[in-house]
């Protein structure tokens, strides 16, 4: 009929000014959280300790009850189910095997509770969860005789066998050492692609989400920032807090003054004046003299010979970083960072020239909003 056919399609998991407070309201844990999550999309909610990734993600399990609004699951209303009605799995960082069962057991413990499953379908279906994982050759084996990385897999196991509609997963890598995160990263990802399931995962690590995420919401202080793929929150970052937060070495900001002359629009500080280019003052978001701050990220400043740049300033140290040098400088009071390839400065010469690719300079307002 024509009614269902202008009818928004229906998203898989939707939460809806969620708001919970702890301790009689005086702890604001998260507020007005408000996102819709479509089946097999892969979500990163990422933020610094204490904004209020996982106490969202308990409201959504139903671990913790909202003081507001509501969870949505595939059109059901579960705010206040509890958390086994939910069909939703949860994988913690703290890994909980139970260590005097085999891993064939601990995978197996949930289906055990399903009395419409005969003994050999629980077993295919162990079997198949662990043959997905790469944890077929130790499943007669006791948790205690698995490395770190393969309990984290039993426990992912234990969760995907009872064949949730969605994966809630909160650091659950923190506790694994760099080589072995980065390979579960890849997994998990692979994983998720090959069940076509939902998964919300939590982390306060801003590669891990960039790697994982299809979708990642940024937060600070119980409330969302951004909500975007990690193209755009990369590279166009809402306000200053995600800009210095999301890479790495981190956004460097300047702060200066906004001077329009005719169609010009300078940035000026203490220590240097730049040009914006391809800007027009007549649809600049700001006035002459406005307080501004002035954000670039260290791949777009450039070391030059002294005097070639914008402005010259002296090394304080310079160290390898990744695949690049990290150069990094001050300028009157204002410390920033170039990177190059690596090698490619010298630092005999300490002073040296700095430039701007200034088509790559974003500008924030005074209430650290982004207008450029
Ligand atoms: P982390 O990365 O450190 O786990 P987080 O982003 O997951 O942090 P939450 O654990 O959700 O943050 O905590 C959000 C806020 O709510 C914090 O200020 C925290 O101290 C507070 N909080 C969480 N749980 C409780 C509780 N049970 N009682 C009181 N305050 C709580």
């Amino acid at each position: 009929s024509p009614a269902e056919q202008t009818q928004e399609p229906a998203h898989y998991i939707d939460i809806n000014g969620l708001r919970k407070t702890f301790s009689n309201g005086t702890v604001v844990a998260v507020d007005d959280f408000n996102l819709d999550i479509e089946e097999d999309e892969f979500v990163v909610f990422l933020g610094p300790s204490g904004c209020g990734k996982t106490t969202t993600l308990r409201c959504i399990s139903g671990l913790e009850l909202p003081d507001e609004g509501e969870v949505i699951l595939n059109g059901r209303d579960v705010t206040f189910d509890k958390p086994k009605d939910r069909d939703l799995a949860f994988v913690f960082q703290n890994i909980t095997l139970f260590p005097h069962m085999t891993v064939r057991e601990n995978i197996r413990f949930g289906l055990d509770m399903k009395t419409d499953l005969s003994k050999d379908e629980k077993k295919r279906k162990v079997e198949e969860t662990a043959e997905l994982l790469d944890i077929a050759e130790t499943l007669d084996r006791q948790p205690t005789a698995l490395s770190g990385g393969q309990q984290q897999r039993v426990s992912i196991g234990r969760a995907m066998v009872m064949e949730p509609t969605a994966f809630l997963l909160d650091e659950p890598f923190a506790n694994l050492d760099a080589n072995l995160r980065d390979r579960m990263q890849t997994e998990i990802k692979r994983l998720q692609r090959e069940l076509g399931k939902s998964m919300i995962f939590v982390t306060h690590d801003q590669e891990e989400a960039m790697t994982l995420g299809d979708k990642i919401v940024i937060m600070e202080d119980g409330e969302i920032q951004q909500v975007g793929t990690p193209y755009e929150i990369y590279n166009q970052p809402k306000n200053l807090f995600i800009a210095k937060f999301i890479g790495s070495p981190s956004t460097n900001i300047f702060e200066g003054t906004a001077k329009i002359n005719g169609e010009e629009i300078y940035i000026e500080t203490d220590d240097f004046e730049v040009r914006l280019p391809n800007v027009r003052a007549s649809e600049f978001a700001a006035s002459n003299g406005d307080m501004v701050f002035l954000g670039i990220r260290p791949e777009y400043m450039h070391v030059v010979p002294k005097s070639e740049g914008i402005f010259n300033a002296e090394i304080d140290v310079k160290e390898l970083h990744g695949e690049h040098d990290a150069i990094y400088f001050t300028v009157g009071e204002t410390p920033f960072t170039v990177t190059e390839p690596q090698g490619q400065v010298q630092d005999t010469e300490r002073v040296k020239g700095v430039d701007f690719d200034t088509d790559k300079i974003w500008l924030f307002n005074e209430r650290e909003e982004r207008i450029h």
